[in-house]
């Protein structure tokens, strides 16, 4: 068990604590690309100032309340600061939603407890190649064989959300498990798998499960749930809100090089900084209403199609947008601006690398699909 850090690690929500935090983490972005360790000292920032139990029972953003906005918020300012450190926070909070939907009374006690007290960090992986995950069983319960690739903190999670092939009498599919990465042997851990254009502080390694063995306790609900929708493709608004924030560094930024340099009176870069500024608040519009439509539909089957058909088009609008800013801030700012030690060209890599999700033209098409035989839906 991690060291308890103080009384407890656990404290309440503190929005000004947070905006300090949040400016700490950007102004070590650069450095933390670097650091061998990760973004670990970002993480016990955010853990005290509350960040990582937010969602839990009774916190500031509970995820029995209705609170999206105010978790999009969170991620999107998370994403600003530093979007390798916004990719690990998202998947901390997504599988916490995950436990919180799917888990058992005791699993979801002991890991909320584990998050409160401990300040544990959770991750989900999902993605893999043709080594992917293989539970199979052994004398005892189950085994793993397998790896997970795009394992975003790999070094740093205390318990990583998996997925994987099993087929036992009364289980089979895509089940989920939660394992204890401290019994992962660090050499698992593939550190030469991560050589990326950008999101390099993300040290999303490749991870090799084989020889894990599984206690009952730590399956995950039933084979299929992970893929349970609305929330499989509902939560796309959750990366697309990080996404955003990653562009609205960039806006920021290039503002403040623009003042700096005196180059704000040109009218033509004042029509790019108005093409960019009306893309960055278009973003936080679709994040405002996906949040509303998420409160209000999630929990009735009614509207499934129609929530995962808006989460869908906010995450393809916010790829868009990003591009768009980053099309005009690049030529806003020139070779100059893209250099060291200005923070755009390191956000550039990142933000362009992030930008690349799964299934994004399958994404577009479902969205027409949807439109096809709704032919007025959300003419509100
Ligand atoms: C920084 C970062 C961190 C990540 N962290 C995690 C993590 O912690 N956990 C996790 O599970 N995953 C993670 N991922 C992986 C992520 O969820 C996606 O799996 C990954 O980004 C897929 O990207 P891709 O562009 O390689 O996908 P691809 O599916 O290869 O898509 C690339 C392009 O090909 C198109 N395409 C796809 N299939 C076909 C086809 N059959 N024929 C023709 N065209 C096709 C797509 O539409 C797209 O245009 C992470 C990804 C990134 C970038």
């Amino acid at each position: 068990m991690k060291e308890v850090k103080s009384l407890t690690s656990y404290e309440t929500f503190d929005a000004t604590k947070l905006k300090l935090v949040l400016e700490k983490i950007a102004s070590r972005a650069s450095e933390c690309e670097h650091d061998p360790e990760g973004p670990k000292v970002e993480f016990q920032w955010l853990n005290e100032c509350g960040a990582l139990a937010a969602v839990l029972p009774g916190g500031e953003m509970d995820f029995n309340k209705s609170h999206t906005g105010q978790l999009l918020k969170l991620l999107k300012d998370i994403g600003k600061a530093n979007l390798s450190v916004g990719r690990i926070f998202e998947g901390h909070i997504n599988a916490l939603y995950l436990i919180h939907l799917f888990a058992e009374q005791e699993q979801r006690e002991k890991w909320y407890t584990e998050v409160r007290d401990f300040g544990y960090l959770f991750g989900v992986w999902n993605t893999q190649t043709n080594d992917g995950i293989l539970f199979t069983e052994n004398e005892r319960f189950l085994k793993i064989e397998g790896s997970k690739t795009f394992c975003s903190g790999a070094t740093l999670v205390d318990r990583a959300l998996i997925t994987g092939n099993i087929s036992l009498l009364h289980r089979t599919g895509w089940q989920m498990a939660i394992i204890d990465m401290k019994q992962i042997d660090r050499s698992k851990i593939d550190r030469e798998s991560w050589k990326t254009l950008g999101m390099k502080a993300s040290g999303s390694y490749k991870v090799d499960f084989s020889g894990y063995e599984i206690y009952e306790e730590e399956l995950l609900s039933i084979p299929g749930f992970y893929l349970r929708q609305p929330y499989f493709s509902g939560g796309a608004i959750r990366f697309a809100a990080v996404q955003l924030g990653g562009a609205e560094a960039i806006a920021t930024h290039t503002l403040a090089y623009l003042k700096n340099l005196d180059r704000t009176s040109d009218p033509i870069q004042q029509l790019r900084i108005s093409n960019m500024m009306a893309q960055l608040v278009s973003g936080r519009m679709w994040l405002d209403r996906a949040a509303t439509h998420y409160d209000t539909w999630a929990n009735s089957a009614a509207e499934d199609e129609a929530l995962i058909a808006f989460a869908n088009m906010t995450r393809v609008s916010i790829e868009d947008i990003c591009l768009k800013i980053m099309e005009e801030s690049n030529r806003c700012v020139g070779a100059r601006g893209l250099m060291h030690p200005y923070p755009l060209e390191r956000i550039f890599r990142d933000l362009s690398f992030y930008l690349r999700q799964p299934a994004p033209d399958a994404t577009r098409l479902k969205v027409a699909e949807f439109f096809i035989n709704n032919n007025s839906a959300f003419n509100e």
